[in-house]
């Protein structure tokens, strides 16, 4: 490895960094679409505040190499799903150390290629892409690491191996000495399962005994931050797979005892080998407390990595005012005393950009003047992009008392039928509607898109069905551009929403599946919100400069990295 230009650019990191993160997906760049949604940008955000705050951290991930969906709306209005190839070669380079994993009874070798990101504050990470495309596997396995959340439970499960147990042992082949495992999801729970099979060979070759199966070993070292709010969204694997694929790797009884005995469940698994346990915002930890009694689960709120969200307007503003906001975003609490015009003006011409991009996408010509509300999030039922229609001639009736316009994106995984259904009914909505309510719905919303339309819109809408949104996060960059809040308390926003001040809340804090969100959705936009913009701008300013100081100064993944290197890798 010494001597391939690859294998230097990671030498300064080899005896510093001691912590690896592990997730399944992350966003750093546009380019590289090794994510899908908000737990790739989450990763990526914590790569991108790693950076800046300077923290020994390596992180790990699958090359994707066919990415995860590249999204098209046919004539009819429906998500086609196309693969989404990138150029890797380009981005990352190949590290000269491999491993072998067993699946299946072959060996699958897996090879590291490297990423540094470097932050806007100039400081960088590595990030390890692994790869089993390589010519001395068999066809079938070079296609594990292809595609991001591709094909069955068993393609899954191959590709779980590769991340926790092939993780682990890459990082030990290129040198790195890790104290800390970080599971960013249950995805990379396997990683847990390889610590205790390492302990145990250790312990063997000196002799030290059964003590040394003691999971508590392990447990010193891992970190968990679970995501799922839902029994049913819980990574699971039947026994008989996970026997097939791995044989006598693992210690199948062993394994029933820390996974549960029906299925190999991955968040229990992570939560009986981790010693610190959270959940990204309080709500969702409370959610976790009841769905896993017994552990003791701490709460970190996301956040979101201010310079990378924050439209280059605000930028400057927050620049000339609170040069150490990079660094230090709570410095943005003093945003409440910036000049209304110069709050208003920085906002109009990300409007602006946001205008021009859903001209270029859409060609809908929308308006400066007018209200834009603004959805984009993963299209799956829970989340209900579709709460805003449930009652179209009330709509429209809002939208004759007071126009307003409507920006919506976001993909379906290609399983989800539920979803794709949704796209086809939000585009038919939009066919309708479209000489009463400007609307329009922006293909293939990746990380590029979600910047400006998180800056650009005036409202930015959310519409979960308690307790399933974990956390959220664009709502958070979205504060940082001060575009207002209009959410369902849910996730961070139960922390963050003071109504009428930082946005408005649908509906109240108990969780009440019976109640009228949408009735709830129209009075407020109806009786609230749409006269406050028309009516009284220099409220509507003024709130959108509570949102910056009280939410943006706050919701920042430096703050979320400062706490989990204080708390969780500190311990
Ligand atoms: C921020 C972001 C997300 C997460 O948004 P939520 O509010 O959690 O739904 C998903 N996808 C992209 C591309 C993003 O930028």
């Amino acid at each position: 490895m010494v001597g391939t230009p690859a294998g230097m650019k990671l030498d300064p990191f080899l005896q510093r960094a001691d912590i690896a993160y592990f997730s399944m997906e992350i966003a750093l760049h546009p380019e590289m679409r090794t994510y899908s949604g908000g737990l790739g940008v989450l990763a990526g955000d914590t790569a991108r505040s790693c950076a800046d705050l300077e923290l020994p951290v390596v992180f790990v991930t699958l090359a994707s190499r066919s990415g995860y969906l590249r999204q098209e709306i046919d004539a009819a209005g429906r998500q086609v799903d196309h693969p989404d190839p990138w150029d890797i070669k380009e981005w990352t380079e190949p590290l000269s150390a491999m491993i072998a994993v067993p699946i299946e009874g072959r060996e699958v070798w897996i090879r590291p290629r490297l990423h540094v990101f470097t932050s806007p504050l100039g400081h960088s990470v590595p990030v390890l892409l692994l790869d089993t495309d390589l010519e001395q596997n068999e066809a079938q396995d070079r296609k594990i690491t292809d595609r991001l959340y591709g094909g069955d439970a068993e393609y899954r499960l191959k590709q779980e191996i590769v991340l926790g147990i092939g993780g682990v042992r890459v990082l030990e082949a290129l040198g790195f000495h890790i104290s800390t495992y970080h599971m960013n999801e249950g995805h990379a729970a396997l990683l847990a399962v390889q610590l205790l099979r390492q302990f145990r060979r250790r312990s063997e070759d000196v002799t030290l005994g059964e003590s040394a199966y003691d999971p508590a070993r392990v447990r010193h070292r891992c970190v968990f931050t679970t995501h799922t709010p839902v029994e049913a969204a819980q990574d699971r694997f039947s026994y008989d797979l996970v026997a097939r694929l791995l044989g006598d790797y693992v210690d199948i009884a062993g394994l029933k005892k820390l996974a549960g005995t029906d299925a190999l469940n991955m968040t229990q698994l992570a939560l009986n080998l981790s010693g610190y346990i959270n959940g990204v915002a309080r709500r969702h930890t409370e959610t976790t407390h009841r769905l896993f009694p017994g552990y003791h689960v701490r709460a970190i709120t996301n956040g979101v990595h201010p310079q990378t969200w924050t439209h280059a307007a605000f930028a400057r503003l927050y620049q000339a005012e609170f040069p150490q906001w990079p660094y230090e975003p709570e410095a943005l609490s003093a945003a409440d005393q910036l000049a209304d015009d110069v709050v208003w003006s920085a906002h109009q011409e990300a409007k602006q950009d946001l205008l021009a991009l859903i001209k270029a996408r859409s060609g809908v010509d929308m308006r400066s003047e007018t209200p834009l509300i603004g959805f984009a999030r993963r299209m799956t039922g829970y989340k209900r992009p579709d709460l805003l229609f449930t009652d179209i001639e009330r709509l429209t009736s809002l939208a004759g008392n007071h126009p307003f316009q409507l920006v919506f994106a976001g993909k379906a995984h290609p399983r989800d039928e539920p979803g794709k259904w949704l796209i086809e009914q939000l585009n038919q909505h939009r066919r309708q509607l479209s000489a009463v309510i400007p609307m329009a719905f922006l293909p293939n919303y990746d990380i590029a898109m979600a910047a400006t339309l998180v800056a650009g819109a005036d409202i930015w809408l959310n519409t979960p069905l308690p307790p399933l949104e974990a956390s959220g996060t664009s709502g958070m960059k979205a504060a940082l551009n001060g575009v207002l809040n209009l959410s369902v308390l849910d996730g961070w926003w139960v922390e963050a929403c003071i109504e009428g001040v930082t946005g408005w809340a649908i509906g109240g804090e108990k969780v009440d599946p019976g109640n009228d969100h949408a009735g709830m959705l129209y009075r407020k936009l109806g009786e609230t919100i749409l006269p406050l913009y028309y009516r009284d701008r220099k409220r509507w300013i003024w709130m959108m400069k509570q949102g910056i100081s009280k939410n943006g100064a706050h919701f920042s993944s430096q703050r979320m990295m400062r706490r989990y290197a204080a708390e969780a890798y500190l311990r």
